[in-house]
């Protein structure tokens, strides 16, 4: 479903992306761990098109982007990033709309789908999410967890080939932030693919499929959770566990 290759991006004369290369399958989760600066974001960002890499080929639910070629069409990237969704640290709700219009949003305006059709895909994705009975509340209303929890929603709602989520538990008070993990693990459970940059390394390790470890933009270990977390190759990953632990 998403396949990046040979992945290079600079900001100015920093290379922040150094050649990556990973492939995700249809329902399976990747987890990408890495000490802050080491590019996270800027990939994920990437996959939804949203920067433009140097060069390499990035394939998201069919879409494929050749960036080797010079600048893709804007038409292209559009509809790749239609193939993504976005679960963002901060959430990024819009305030002055009720819960139900944050996710019926999209729905609406990007997909065209009438209002009655809009409405019934966002009550069922706020009722995966454990949302129902919220559809009228405000965002202010609501804690960091649940929010988070209708930003997931809206994401899901949307039925893109992948998830994108950028740390998406790092915002929220301690005590919120096994809610949101154990509602990505149920959606994980329906079969959404997932790309999930995260700290969280016991989540990593329970729901991943494969984890890559990355540092100055390169991908340092690549592979099953039990092996890349439990097992460690690396100096660099050992200490980057230890610092989490
Ligand atoms: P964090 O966990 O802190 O978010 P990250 O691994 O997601 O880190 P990125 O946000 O991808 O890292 O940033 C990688 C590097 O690229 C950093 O050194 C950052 O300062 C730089 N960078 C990111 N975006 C830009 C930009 N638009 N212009 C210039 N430099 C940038």
């Amino acid at each position: 479903v998403v396949s990046v290759n040979g992945l290079k991006k600079s900001f100015g004369n920093v290379e922040v992306i150094k050649d990556v290369s990973f492939d995700v399958s249809q329902g399976q989760v990747l987890s990408i761990l890495g000490p802050s600066g080491s590019g996270k974001t800027t990939m994920l960002r990437c996959i939804n098109a949203l920067e433009r890499p140097d060069s390499g080929v990035i394939s998201v639910g069919g879409v494929s982007l050749d960036y080797g070629k010079g600048k893709p069409r804007f038409r292209d990237a559009l509809a790749q990033r239609r193939h993504t969704a976005m679960v963002f640290q901060h959430y990024n709700l819009f305030k002055n709309k009720t819960v139900l219009r944050n996710v019926t949003e999209g729905l609406t305006v990007v997909q065209r789908k009438n209002g009655k059709e809009a409405e019934e895909i966002a009550r069922n994705a706020l009722e995966a999410v454990g949302m129902a009975g919220f559809e009228d509340r405000y965002p202010n209303n609501l804690s960091g967890g649940q929010q988070q929890r209708v930003s997931i929603a809206r994401a899901l709602a949307l039925n893109p080939s992948v998830i994108l989520f950028d740390e998406p538990t790092s915002a929220l008070d301690p005590e919120r932030v096994n809610e949101v993990l154990k509602t990505m693990k149920d959606i994980a459970a329906r079969g959404v693919t997932m790309i999930v940059v995260t700290h969280e390394i016991r989540f990593a390790r329970a729901v991943s499929d494969s984890v890559i470890f990355m540092d100055g933009g390169k991908i340092v270990e690549q592979g099953a959770p039990q092996q890349v977390i439990d097992h460690p190759q690396t100096e660099r990953l050992q200490e980057f566990l230890n610092s989490l632990a």
